[in-house]
């Protein structure tokens, strides 16, 4: 589909990526994923591209640009790997970078951005308790003052990369209860106090882990709170828009590896003396998925300029996630019908995206919280 908003760097950068994802993480995607790890080295690798330098000063290693374009191309192009697990373990790190870029002080900035950047050290986001997800302004994990120091107690749950990351981005009650009350946090894994467990058995993403974090009378410095006292409620939904266009740019890149894929072997295939793709309930399969795909895509580049424009389209970004979460699970689970038998065998990107497609409903804001966010932003 002719895309409007194409320049010579943001073709350059997808073909990049185009060859970054077939020669570094195709090959191997698969098993990282079967092994429930990514080598470190691979974020490393991954850090030389760019990916975590959106929006963040040279100084610190960043690319001192932003451009939604080129974000969302990173999450579509990852997302063709063929393993769930693996962009998950990428991108769920560039989740908590924003807000470190946006509020740190320079001094945290100075030590610990670089790193993250780089891929040498892992950053990871907390939001999300025990408790639930989806009712960010009930959170119960509190921050009391203490001298100079903010004494943090209370549990997250399901954080991506809590097992490996060194850094943490999290939410805690400072205030009255309510939305008005939180407030962000940069916690570092080896403050006293801090602990976590695996995440164990889960139905994918198994090469990104997921940790319980545990924060018992943890102190950290006045220094270490990311933004104004009581007001990281905004700033939590302002970062919640950037993790939402990855989602979304994630589901376009699986719907087109289910279309790729059921193309390829639905010529290929024969069933009653002909390939299947000339039978017309195959062919009408193929339409549905391919017109699912342009919509989810031009509606993602729409947001993506009016991102870029400096706007923060709200409602659109809450449409689009859901449009494209439930076009991914279409498009899943039509390929799957098209492989018949042979999409049901592990190792196939298509019974990778069908096993993945769940996930992408519920996290960074599920269908349900999306459509009511959406319907919020009409004003009803
Ligand atoms: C693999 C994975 C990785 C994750 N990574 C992170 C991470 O890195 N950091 C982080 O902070 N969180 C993370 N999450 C948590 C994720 O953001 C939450 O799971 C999500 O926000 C939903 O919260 P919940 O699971 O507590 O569901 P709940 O809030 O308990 O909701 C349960 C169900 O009820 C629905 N529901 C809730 N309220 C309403 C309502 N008012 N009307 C209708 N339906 C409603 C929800 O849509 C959901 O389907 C991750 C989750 C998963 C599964």
């Amino acid at each position: 589909m002719i895309n409007p908003f194409e320049t010579p760097e943001r073709k350059a950068f997808r073909e990049t990526l185009v060859n970054f994802v077939e020669k570094e993480m195709r090959p191997y995607a698969h098993d990282w994923d079967e092994a429930g790890e990514v080598p470190w080295e691979f974020h490393e690798k991954a850090g030389a591209l760019g990916l975590w330098g959106f929006g963040v000063d040279e100084k610190f290693g960043g690319l001192g640009f932003d451009d939604a374009f080129m974000r969302a191309a990173a999450a579509e192009e990852f997302a063709k790997c063929g393993a769930g697990g693996v962009p998950a373990a990428i991108g769920g790190r560039g989740i908590s970078i924003a807000p470190i870029e946006w509020f740190a002080t320079e001094e945290i900035k100075d030590r610990c951005l670089a790193d993250i950047v780089a891929g040498r050290k892992g950053s990871s986001l907390g939001i999300t308790e025990p408790g639930g997800g989806s009712d960010v302004a009930r959170m119960k994990t509190n921050a009391k003052p203490d001298g100079n120091h903010w004494v943090i107690n209370g549990s997250k749950t399901f954080i991506t990369g809590g097992m490996t990351s060194d850094y943490f981005v999290i939410g805690a009650r400072t205030g009255d209860a309510g939305l008005a009350g939180i407030s962000l946090f940069f916690v570092e894994a080896d403050t006293p106090g801090f602990s976590r467990t695996p995440l164990k058995k889960k139905m994918g993403w198994w090469a990104s882990d997921q940790a319980t974090l545990y924060f018992d009378d943890v102190r950290v410095p006045a220094e270490n709170m990311l933004g104004q006292q009581d007001h990281g409620f905004i700033a939590i939904m302002n970062n919640f828009n950037l993790e939402r266009l990855g989602l979304i740019a994630g589901c376009l890149g699986m719907m087109k590896v289910c279309l790729e894929d059921s193309i390829e072997w639905a010529q290929q295939r024969e069933t009653f003396g002909k390939p299947l793709i000339k039978h017309q309930v195959i062919r009408h399969k193929i339409a549905d998925m391919s017109a699912r795909i342009d919509a989810t895509e031009a509606y993602m580049n729409m947001i993506c300029y009016q991102i870029n424009e400096g706007e923060m389209p709200v409602a659109e970004i809450s449409k689009a996630k859901f449009f494209a979460t439930k076009n991914a699970e279409f498009c899943a689970s039509e390929a799957m019908q098209i492989l018949g038998g042979a999409g049901y065998l592990r190792g196939n990107r298509v019974e990778n995206a069908y096993r993945e497609v769940k996930v992408m409903a519920i996290g960074g804001g599920s269908e349900e919280i999306m459509r009511d966010l959406a319907v919020r932003q009409m004003g009803l």
